[in-house]
């Protein structure tokens, strides 16, 4: 379809994007669905950001927002979802009825890749690694689906508390756990939400042998090129294991949803992700 006068912004907001595969996936996805859309990536600071995504969802348009500016996107739309209260983030937001809205789809995202790999994770005991916003999602998504023990390890414990004191106040389903602690916990997930991985010269962010037992492995981290180490390692052991790509896309597809409202081509979104990677 060429681009007209009609065509609707559909921007990613973030520094860096150069990286995304977002552009790749929405793009297919709009074109399989014959929607007048063109999505770009623009990088943008913290100064520019509030006047540029409440310009773009004036003037009709939408878009997702990636680090470093969730958490200040979510000051700036004018509705949030329950997801981004819980979250205190938003990635994803378009207009509605005069209001730009602000949805956090990395929780649906999670949601659905845990789901993919391990089925329904009502009664699951998870470990998170990390406390940052991907973290959160994690966490906020275990919650809302039941889980039933959510343990957090990260480099800063602080940060790990402050995810426990707000998603989960009364500490029923969430809690810190000690490294020296991890030989005599078992685990049905165990989630990669560190930025370890990204570089190949990296750690892996947990020698699987150090819990007492690890149901499956997702990896939150991916690439283009390949599946991350961590991954590979995992399913050396015979452990189910998935990287990001699962999150990234079902991220996207709740997306598209809200942009469009109507049901996104996730076969076509998922080509065009993993025709990324080289075989
Ligand atoms: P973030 O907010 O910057 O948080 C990163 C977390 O990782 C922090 O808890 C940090 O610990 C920890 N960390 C960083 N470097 C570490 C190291 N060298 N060793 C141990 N811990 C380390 O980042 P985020 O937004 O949560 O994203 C984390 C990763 O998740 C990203 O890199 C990305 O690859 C992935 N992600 C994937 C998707 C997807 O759709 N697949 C979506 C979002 C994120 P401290 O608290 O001690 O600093």
């Amino acid at each position: 379809m060429p681009i007209t006068a009609a065509t609707r912004l559909i921007a990613l907001l973030g520094d860096p994007v150069d990286h995304s595969l977002s552009p790749r996936m929405q793009n297919a996805a709009f074109r399989a669905a014959g929607l007048d859309g063109v999505y770009l990536a623009l990088r943008c600071d913290a100064r520019t950001l509030p006047e540029l995504l409440r310009a773009i969802a004036t003037a009709g348009g939408a878009g997702n927002v990636t680090v470093p500016h969730k958490r200040l996107a979510a000051t700036v739309v004018d509705r949030t979802t329950r997801q981004v209260d819980a979250t205190g983030a938003c990635n994803t937001f378009w207009t509605e009825g005069g209001e730009i809205h602000g949805d956090n789809t990395d929780v649906t995202g999670f949601r659905e890749a845990v789901r993919a790999l391990i089925g329904a994770p009502a009664g699951a005991r998870a470990l998170i690694l990390g406390a940052g916003g991907a973290a959160r999602a994690a966490v906020a998504a275990l919650i809302e689906a039941r889980a039933d023990t959510v343990h957090l390890l990260n480099r800063t414990p602080a940060r790990a508390a402050g995810i426990r004191d707000q998603l989960d106040p009364a500490g029923r389903r969430v809690g810190l756990v000690r490294p020296d602690r991890l030989d005599r916990e078992g685990y049905d997930l165990v989630v990669n939400a560190t930025p370890l991985g990204l570089d190949p010269g990296d750690p892996l962010p947990l020698d699987l042998d150090r819990v007492a037992r690890a149901g499956a492995v997702l990896d939150l981290v991916y690439s283009a090129e390949r599946v991350t180490a961590w991954v590979a390692e995992a399913r050396r052991s015979g452990l189910p294991a998935a990287d990001g790509t699962a999150m990234l896309l079902h991220q996207g597809m709740a997306a598209f949803e809200r942009w469009w409202q109507q049901p996104a081509p996730g076969d076509v979104m998922s080509e065009a992700l993993t025709s990324a990677r080289p075989v």
